[in-house]
């Protein structure tokens, strides 16, 4: 028995069948019953579900930067 694939908002992970456009990493933007990836070479999107995304896995990096994203990057001043 594997434990169960622990994904987080923006890791990047690593399908084996690169996208037509030719990268081969996407970045997580969805979880669920389906993840969403989006191809970092062309932006597309896709919804996999988890098995699937399970079986085509190659690797997983965790996203850069330990906190999650801000959408409010305004200066004050
Ligand atoms: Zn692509």
């Amino acid at each position: 028995m594997k434990p169960p694939l622990e994904l987080h908002l923006g890791d990047v992970v690593w399908l084996r069948k690169p996208h037509p456009c030719g990268a081969s990493d996407w970045t997580v933007v969805r979880l669920g019953a389906d993840i969403g990836l989006r191809c970092l070479g062309c932006q597309h999107r896709i919804l996999l579900p988890r098995s699937d995304l399970e079986r085509r896995l190659l690797r997983i990096e965790r996203g850069e930067s330990a906190t999650p994203p801000t959408d409010e990057e305004h200066a004050t001043g």
